[in-house]
C-alpha cells in the first residue's frame, strides 16, 4: 500500500517538476535566441525512469507534451507535440531499462558512471533525432541549419541528464547529516563557485584570458573532499549559475553552445573524480571494518589462550594445595597425629595458595603493563624453591632428584615468578613422564651453569621413556599433548616466557632412556659468569 502511495506521489512530483521547470524557463529562451542551454526536465525524467521503472513512461510522455504546448504558448496541437514526446520517452526509457539491469544506480564505481554516460549520450542522440524530425516537419519554427539544431538539442539534453540525474540518484535517503565543519566547508565551496562564475562573466578580459578554468577549482575541491555527493552538488550549482549568466550576460547562442561543451567536460570530470574518491573511501571503510573484525578475533583468541594458560598454570598449585590439605585432614583424623607434620602440611597448602595468587597477580601485571617485572635473582635459589614446591610429588612417585648448581653462577635478570613457572612446568613434565610403573629408574637432574659472559643455561633431564618422534616437531605448539587431562600449553608458555627474557628454550636430548630440555637466561649486566660450558 505504502509502495503504491509512494509511487503515485513520485509520479505527481515528476509532473510538478515538469511544470516548475517550464515555469522557471518560461520566456528565457527568447532571450537566448530560441536555444535551450540546459534541459533539466530530461534529467528529471531519466532519474524517474531509472528509479521508478517503465511505469513512469506515460507520465514522462504526458509531461513532455504538456511542456511543449506550454512552451509554444498553446500554439502547437497536442498531436504535433506527441512525436517528440514519444521520442523522448522511447530513447530515455530504453536507456533506463538497460541501466536498471546492468548498473548500480547509486553510481558506486567508475564503470557505473561510464554506463550512465554512454546511456545518456545515446538517449540524447535519440531525442535529438526526434528534434531533427520535427525540424524537417516544421522548419519555420527553428533558426539555423539542422546540424546546429541537433548539436544544441543534444548538448542541452546531455548536460541536463548529467547534472540532474546523478544528483537525484546519489542524493537519495538515507543521507547522513553533514558535520558542522563539513557544512561550513561546503558553504565556502558554493561561495567560491559563485565568485568564480561572477569573475568569469563580468571581467572584461575573461574570454581573452581563458578564465573558464576558474570553475575547475571549486569543482575539484568539492569532489575531492565530499566524493560523488560533493560532485553532484557543485555541478548543479555551477550549472544554475551558468544558465543565469547566459541569460543575463552572454545572450549569444554560439557562445552558449561553446560554453556548454566545456561545461559538459567539467561536469563529467568532476563526476569521475567524485566517484573515484567515494569508491576509495568505501574501500578504506571496508578495509578498516575487516581490520576491526580481525582485531576483535585476535583479542578473543588471545583472551581464550590467556584463560587456557591461566587454567593450566593454576592447576598445579591448586592441586598441590588440595593434596596438602587432605594430608592435614588425615593427620587430624588419626589419633596422636604428629603436630610437626601437621604444621608442615598446613604450611605447604598455604605456600601453594600464595603461589596461585602470585601467578594471577603476575599475569594481571603482564597484561596491564605488557612487560616483565625483571629483577636480579639467584638462579640456585629459584631452582631450589621450585624443587621444594614439588617435593611431595617426587616423594610419592619415588623419584630421586639431583641438582648440580655451579657455585660461580652470577645473578640473572629475570621475573622470578615467570622463571619458576618454567622450571615447575619442566619438572612436572619429567615427573609425569616417569609415573608409569614401566619406568624402572627414576631420576631427575637439574644442571645450571654459565655458557658465556652474558648467559647461563639450565638443563632439566629425566630418565623417563622420552618423546615420540612425531610429537617432537610440534612439541612447542599450543595444544600438543599426549596426556588425557593435559592442555598441551606448558611448553608453549615456557618458550614464550624464556623468549620474553631474551633467551631460548629447546629439546636438548631425546632417547628411550629419557629426555632433556635446556634454556638460557641473561645475567645481570656488569656481573661476570665464571666459566664456559
Ligand atoms: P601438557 O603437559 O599439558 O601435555 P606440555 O606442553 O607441557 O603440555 O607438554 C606437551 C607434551 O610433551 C606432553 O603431553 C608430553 O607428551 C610431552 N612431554 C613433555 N615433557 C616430557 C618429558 N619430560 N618426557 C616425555 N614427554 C614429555
Amino acid at each position: 500500500m505504502t509502495f503504491f502511495r509512494q509511487r503515485w506521489l513520485a509520479m505527481v512530483g515528476l509532473l510538478l517538476g515538469y511544470i516548475a521547470i517550464e515555469w522557471i524557463e518560461y520566456g528565457r529562451e527568447q532571450l537566448l535566441a530560441g536555444i535551450e542551454p540546459l534541459d533539466p526536465s530530461v534529467g528529471l525524467a531519466f532519474a524517474a525512469l531509472l528509479l521508478g521503472g517503465p511505469s513512469f513512461l506515460p507520465v514522462v510522455v504526458i509531461g513532455e507534451i504538456g511542456a511543449a504546448m506550454f512552451r509554444s504558448g498553446g500554439q502547437i496541437p497536442a498531436m504535433t507535440a506527441l512525436l517528440p514526446a514519444l521520442s523522448v520517452g522511447f530513447s530515455w526509457g530504453i536507456a533506463a531499462l538497460v541501466l536498471r539491469r546492468f548498473a548500480n544506480l547509486r553510481l558506486a564505481g567508475q564503470h557505473n558512471l561510464v554506463l550512465l554516460i554512454v546511456a545518456a549520450a545515446a538517449a540524447s542522440l535519440g531525442t535529438a533525432a526526434g528534434d531533427a524530425a520535427s525540424f524537417w516537419l516544421a522548419p519555420e519554427q527553428h533558426d539555423g541549419a539542422v546540424t546546429q539544431v541537433l548539436t544544441r538539442a543534444w548538448i542541452g539534453d546531455m548536460i541536463g541528464a548529467m547534472v540532474v540525474t546523478p544528483l537525484l540518484l546519489v542524493m537519495r535517503p538515507p543521507l547522513p547529516l553533514p558535520s558542522r565543519a563539513a557544512a561550513i566547508e561546503a558553504t565556502i565551496q558554493g561561495a567560491v563557485a559563485l565568485t568564480m562564475l561572477w569573475l568569469l562573466f563580468t571581467l572584461p578580459a575573461a574570454a581573452e584570458w581563458q578564465l573558464y578554468d576558474l570553475l575547475v577549482l571549486p569543482s575539484i575541491w568539492a569532489a575531492a573532499r565530499f566524493g560523488v555527493r560533493g560532485a553532484v552538488v557543485i555541478n548543479i550549482v555551477l550549472q544554475i549559475g551558468m544558465v543565469a549568466a547566459f541569460v543575463m550576460v552572454v545572450k549569444d547562442a554560439d557562445a552558449v553552445t561553446a560554453y556548454q561543451f566545456r561545461m559538459l567536460i567539467l561536469t563529467l570530470s568532476t563526476l569521475f573524480l567524485g566517484v573515484a574518491v567515494t569508491e576509495r573511501r568505501s574501500v578504506e571503510d571496508t578495509l578498516r571494518r575487516r581490520q576491526d573484525q580481525l582485531d576483535r578475533c585476535a583479542r578473543l583468541s588471545m583472551a581464550g589462550e590467556m584463560a587456557a594458560a591461566l587454567a593450566h598454570e593454576l592447576n598445579q598449585p591448586l592441586s598441590a594445595a588440595l593434596t596438602y590439605s587432605r594430608t592435614a585432614q588425615r593427620l587430624l583424623d588419626s589419633p596422636g597425629g604428629d603436630p610437626t607434620k601437621l604444621r608442615a602440611a598446613m604450611n605447604g597448602a598455604a605456600t601453594q595458595a600464595e603461589r596461585a595468587g602470585m601467578i594471577i597477580r603476575t599475569l594481571r601485571e603482564f597484561i596491564g603493563r605488557g612487560e616483565l617485572n625483571r629483577q636480579p635473582q639467584s638462579l640456585p635459589t629459584l631452582v631450589r624453591d621450585s624443587l621444594a614446591l614439588l617435593e611431595l610429588d617426587y616423594q610419592r612417585a619415588g623419584i630421586r632428584v639431583e641438582a648440580v648448581l655451579d657455585r660461580t653462577l652470577p645473578p640473572v635478570l629475570v621475573d622470578a615468578v615467570q622463571v619458576q613457572q618454567v622450571l615447575l612446568n619442566l619438572l612436572r613434565n619429567a615427573i609425569e613422564a616417569m609415573e608409569p610403573s614401566s619406568v624402572p629408574r627414576r631420576l631427575v637432574t637439574v644442571v645450571a651453569r654459565p655458557i658465556d659472559p652474558g648467559t647461563v643455561t639450565v638443563e632439566v633431564a629425566d630418565s623417563g621413556p622420552g618423546l615420540d618422534q612425531d610429537l617432537v616437531a610440534r612439541l612447542f605448539q599450543p595444544f600438543s599433548t599426549t596426556k588425557a587431562a593435559g592442555m598441551g600449553l606448558g611448553l608453549a608458555i615456557c618458550r614464550t616466557i624464556i623468549e620474553a627474557h631474551g633467551g631460548r628454550l629447546w629439546l636438548a636430548g631425546n632417547s628411550p632412556g629419557g629426555c632433556s630440555f635446556r634454556f638460557t637466561l641473561p645475567v645481570v649486566s656488569g656481573t661476570k659468569t665464571g666459566g664456559q660450558a
